[in-house]
């Protein structure tokens, strides 16, 4: 079948269009020339898969530069007014929009913030819905420019007919949000996991820019990871690649929130990171962790460097699987107190299987929350944007 889709002629210049079309985004003002030299494709066939994108009024002619022998060559770059696209983002205290351009740049954005205990299904899509009509609104942008919609939530989703199927955050279970959002607001949707959209957007947008495998790994309310391959969304068959933190590391170990015990995760997140601290001082913010650390107190310290010991086994286990030449570390473990950044560096030096060593950046979220509206929108254009010539 495969074959036989790729012998499709109609399919091969859709490929070659979105593959120039790729070329002049990553470059930004490129010559027909240098498209040539990294195609190998002849020059008459760039010369018209570049009209093509004229035509289509998703690329345009920018100013002349001197190529350096006193001729000047014509640069195409986006017209990055051509396609909006809305990147949402749902978690149970906040919602979060914003307007992206073609350039992957946040036009526009605003955000609500919510009663966690009120994460019932119809409220929340009301309020995204609502607050997408509301962001339309005020940003006076065209909108028939606006070809998608992209949401991104913490849970495992069926990316291919927009459901999500189970979100422990959320307590959502089989609900068609795709569909609701877009018979309310009668623009494309898509939905998929905020994990693999911000590993998305650091790699396109943010720091795995020049990195042609990046893994990106979350440690926040949950811990997570995402691998993106030649700027594509490693999913697996059932979309659930990545989820590295119900990877069991003792089964008696205590209650995760997958209803399983001794999941990597409860070693690391917030919660019972919170949990362990009460057994010694009663605390209810993990800030008053990191301050009793501060000043030398030994149950804090002796927590936190538990968790940055399973930090480390996390990143471990996904160099061992993925073998990424990136991994970018985020989620509010690390945003909020990034003091923690060098003592998981430090102690990867030595924790890291060796052959693995060196082989790998660890970077830190460049994007840290625009990740969470750039990547939705990034989903939304590639999966609407079509070349109807
Ligand atoms: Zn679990």
């Amino acid at each position: 079948m495969k074959r036989i889709k790729k012998r499709d002629q109609e399919y091969i210049k859709q490929n070659n269009l979105k593959m120039i079309l790729d070329i002049i985004k990553n470059k930004r003002s490129i010559s027909r020339a240098e498209i040539v030299k990294i195609t190998n494709m002849s020059p008459t066939s760039v010369s018209r898969i570049v009209g093509s994108l004229i035509d289509l009024g998703l690329v345009k002619e920018t100013e002349t530069s001197s190529s350096g022998v006193g001729r000047k060559a014509i640069l195409l770059d986006l017209d990055l007014e051509s396609v909006m696209t809305i990147g949402v983002y749902i978690n149970k205290h906040i919602i979060n929009v914003g307007i992206v351009n073609f350039g992957g740049e946040i036009l526009y954005r605003d955000k609500i913030e919510l009663n966690p205990k009120g994460t019932h299904p119809d409220t929340l899509i009301n309020k995204a819905c609502a607050l997408i009509k509301d962001t339309i609104k005020k940003s006076k942008i065209d909108p028939s420019k606006i070809i998608g919609i992209g949401v991104s939530l913490p849970g495992i989703i069926n990316s291919k007919n927009g459901e999500v199927i189970f979100s422990a955050p959320l307590s959502w279970e089989n609900i068609h949000i795709a569909k609701v959002i877009e018979s309310e607001l009668n623009i494309k949707t898509v939905v998929d996991n905020d994990v693999k959209l911000k590993a998305l957007a650091e790699s396109l947008y943010g720091v795995g820019r020049n990195s042609g495998k990046t893994a990106l790994v979350n440690f926040g309310r949950g811990v997570g990871s995402a691998l993106i391959i030649d700027g594509e969304i490693f999913r697996g068959v059932t979309n659930i690649a990545g989820e590295i933190g119900h990877i069991t590391i003792d089964p008696n170990g205590i209650l995760c929130e997958c209803g399983r015990r001794g999941c990597l995760q409860t070693f690391i997140v917030e919660d019972n990171l919170i949990e362990e601290a009460n057994k010694v001082k009663k605390i209810v913010d993990i800030k008053e962790i990191f301050e009793a650390a501060y000043i030398g107190e030994s149950w804090a310290v002796s927590i936190l460097d538990r968790a940055i010991t399973y930090m480390c086994i996390t990143i471990n286990n996904i160099v061992c699987m993925y073998n990424p030449d990136t991994i970018v570390l985020s989620g509010s473990l690390v945003e909020v107190y990034p003091e923690i950044i060098k003592e998981v560096e430090e102690k990867c030096r030595t924790s890291i299987w060796t052959p693995l060593r060196g082989t790998f950046k660890i970077l830190y979220s460049e994007l840290k929350s625009e990740a969470d509206i750039i990547g939705p929108s990034t989903l939304a254009l590639d999966t609407f944007l079509s070349f109807d010539i």
